[in-house]
């Protein structure tokens, strides 16, 4: 039997990768994450007649340049993994960008087998493709696919499996790109083959082009393994860049960027064919009204408000379901345990805790459904293009749109990959202000917290809440990086082409599968971290116990309690017992910082675990109120017991909220922040905003008082 065939998919986002992914290897498919980085590794299994193919997902990428990371782990995995084929995925509506990503991989050398994917989209816009040409101009085996209706499989495979049995060495293209850089290049690739280090890992026409267009990652390499070679290859690179300067007024990637669509555009004149009556395609038309600059920000609006709606009104009866559920559970194990400590941490910490976070996933799924269709149908770029024109007055880059977005800017998101796709932003202030105010955003963790609060105290509009909620991150986020740009990170912004894909219907199956992906990442959280958390929390809530003195006294003035009596009284010890323990003792040290934004002790034990992750605040606040009550009563849900709490009104709630929006990013995202721009950021980032958050909440708290917003 022959060997499997290892393939990689690579493609530029949004050219079907996915959908080809699934359709290719269906059920036969596992998630992990690529070795040290948290970019998602998807691995798959597809056959061809009964030969195994074995299908790698690539992260999706413009360029194989190490701008961002998802585009060095491509990279990385190509020249350290060499898998036998890749299949470029092949926006054929959008050939020319498209074979930017198919060039870099032929100029590599790895073997290329071209899916030319969407040429439904591509013939209902009247482009007319020659595929043998194609594959003849560009030297590569072409396939023409639908993924998403599946179509085009067999041939695509066997494509593949023709190509992995060629079993061909690496053969890396050789693109002309005009005298003075092909010069260079030549004495570089005779300087790089006569040291002999990079050998067959790395072409050396491919390394000498790397150092040209300044890749930092392989000029570092270079410069560790290799001084003295780095130093001549620099050298000669710096000769180069100063010549194009003075004689072309060109940067030498731009150039070599201008040589590359140079190719592409000779290739595809020859095979693409267009019929003229369709120029103006639907998108086009669409984009005519959506990106208005009058109606596009208010259908924005609209769109936002609707998905708040929506989320709403179709999640309340099965998180008002799962409540009761957690409700009865806790009522079961109460009666059917002894008291005592483990009573106390199953009920407390761990059902009222963890019971409370993970009440929140029908909301959660819900929204992650609705953003999925935002996303899936191409109006999410839309989205940040409107957003761009509004972010570049406040000292923000195009790509921190995204950013933002991804962090949890409609809601649900993440700052840690939020972070990281900073990366793409290349001026080093312009990122650094961007990372600073992504965890704003209102990510996945505030969500529960919010809701919680919500429930309880603005019950009749939880749609408006979350829209207003939504607005005051990204005014607050605005306000900080045009404080940050006007002060520590001051500096020119620089501009940005913003790429719109065309609209398209969304698939269910699509839609599913992110939905699906985000909501299990919660429940994972959920279920680990946060357990393991909120259990140290009911521990610092439950010890020390109170002194025996005191136990005695309470025990002595129950003796001669009738039953109301005793109850109140128990719940007088309880009460006792919570203000004794360790975080009740630091959650009273810090009520004279936090008296003036109204937050009492057991606020302030939330908001230090808080620290570590935001659902924190909502499990600890849940425990709190459950290890300070002595008898259980079933009904009471966290909003229902914090109604009735003295001191807990509507003008708390929402300063917790603001406040909870701003603060210190979550533990995960400082030690992204640190690993992507120093501990000093880090340090900055928490001190920043947590003053910043402060700051706020006692502004808000304050004119609500002055209000007369308090009672
Ligand atoms: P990815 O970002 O590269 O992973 O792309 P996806 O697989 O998520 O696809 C983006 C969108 O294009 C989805 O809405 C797909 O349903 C749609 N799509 C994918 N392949 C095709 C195709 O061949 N034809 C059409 N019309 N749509 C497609
Ligand atoms: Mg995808």
């Amino acid at each position: 039997m022959a060997p499997p065939v290892v393939m990689a998919l690579a493609g530029n986002p949004n050219s079907g990768k996915t959908s080809l992914f699934n359709a290719l290897t269906g059920a036969h498919q596992h998630v992990g994450n690529y070795p040290g980085v948290t970019v998602e590794k998807k691995q798959g299994r597809a056959f061809c007649e009964d030969r195994r193919v074995e299908v790698i997902d690539l992260p999706g990428a413009y360029s194989l340049t190490a701008y961002s990371l998802e585009e060095r782990v491509a990279r990385d995995f190509l020249i350290n993994e060499r898998p036998q084929v890749v299949v470029d995925v092949v926006d054929a509506a959008n050939l020319e960008r498209n074979l930017y990503l198919a060039v870099q991989f032929m100029e590599l050398g790895v073997p290329v087998v071209i899916a030319l994917n969407m040429i439904d989209v591509a013939e209902h816009r009247g482009l007319k493709i020659d595929v043998a040409k194609l594959s003849a101009r560009l030297g590569v085996p072409v396939a023409p696919t639908v993924a998403r209706s599946s179509q085009g499989m067999e041939d695509l495979l066997r494509a593949v499996v023709a190509e992995a049995d060629l079993n061909r060495p690496w053969k890396p293209k050789r693109i002309s790109y005009g005298r003075d850089l092909d010069n260079a290049l030549e004495r570089m690739v005779g300087l790089i083959e006569a040291d002999g280090w990079a050998g067959e890992k790395y072409p050396a026409r491919w390394l000498a082009l790397k150092v040209l267009e300044g890749d930092s990652q392989i000029r570092d390499l270079l410069a560790e393994e290799r001084p003295e070679l780095a130093s001549r290859l620099f050298d000669l690179a710096a000769e180069v860049e100063k010549h194009l300067a003075k004689t072309l007024d060109e940067t030498p990637e731009g150039l070599i960027a201008d040589y590359r669509y140079g190719f592409i555009a000779s290739v595809t004149k020859e095979a693409v064919g267009h019929k003229l009556e369709k120029r103006l395609h639907t998108s086009d038309k669409i984009d005519r009204v959506l990106l208005n600059r009058l109606a596009g920000p208010v259908f924005l609006l609209l769109v936002l408000y609707l998905v708040y709606q929506v989320t709403f009104s179709v999640s309340a009866p099965p998180v008002a379901w799962l409540e009761a559920f957690f409700g009865w559970l806790g009522g079961v194990v109460e009666s059917g345990l002894p008291d005592g400590p483990v009573k106390s941490l199953l009920v407390s910490g761990i059902i009222d805790g963890v019971g409370g976070v993970l009440g929140f996933v029908p909301l959660i799924a819900i929204m992650f459904f609705a953003i999925a269709i935002l996303e899936d149908s191409g109006y999410m770029a839309r989205i940040a293009f409107i957003m761009d024109r509004v972010l570049r007055v406040f000292g923000l880059h195009g790509s921190s749109v995204l950013s933002l977005i991804v962090s949890g800017g409609i809601a649900g998101g993440c700052a840690v990959p939020g972070v990281l796709s900073a990366r793409t932003l290349r001026d080093p202030k312009e990122r650094l202000a961007t990372i600073m105010v992504a965890p704003m955003m209102n990510c996945g963790a505030k969500l529960p917290v919010y809701a919680m609060l919500i429930a309880a105290f603005f019950a009749r509009y939880e749609a408006l809440m979350f829209f207003l909620l939504t607005l005051i991150a990204w005014l607050m986020a605005l306000i900080a990086s045009w404080v940050l740009r006007h002060s520590v990170l001051k500096g020119q912004s620089t501009p940005f082409v913003m790429e719109l894909p065309p609209y398209r219907p969304p698939t269910l199956k699509g839609l599913l599968i992110h939905t699906w992906e985000r909501t299990w990442a919660y429940i994972k959280k959920a279920g680990t971290v946060i357990l393991a958390i909120s259990i140290l929390m009911w521990a610092m809530m439950s010890f020390p116990g109170l002194p025996a003195e005191r136990q005695a006294a309470f025990q002595a003035r129950l003796a001669g309690a009738d039953r109301a009596g005793a109850a109140r009284i128990e719940a007088e010890r309880a009460q006792a017992q919570l203000a004794n323990s360790w975080a009740g003792r630091a959650g009273r040290a810090l009520t004279s910082l936090t008296r003036p934004l109204g937050f009492d002790w057991r606020v302030n034990v939330a908001l230090v675990g808080g620290f570590a992750a935001k659902e924190v605040v909502l499990s600890t606040l849940a425990t709190a109120h459950s290890v300070g009550q002595a008898e259980r009563d079933q009904e009471a849900s966290l909003s229902s017991r914090l109604i009735r709490e003295p001191g807990w009104n509507p003008l708390t709630a929402f300063t917790l909220i603001i406040f909870v929006m701003i603060y210190a990013p979550c533990l995960v995202t400082l030690a992204v922040i640190r690993k992507e721009a120093g501990l000093g950021w880090a340090g900055f980032a928490l001190a920043h905003n947590t003053l910043f958050a402060y700051v706020l909440a006692l502004l808000v708290h304050q004119a609500g008082l002055g209000l007369g917003l308090g009672g």
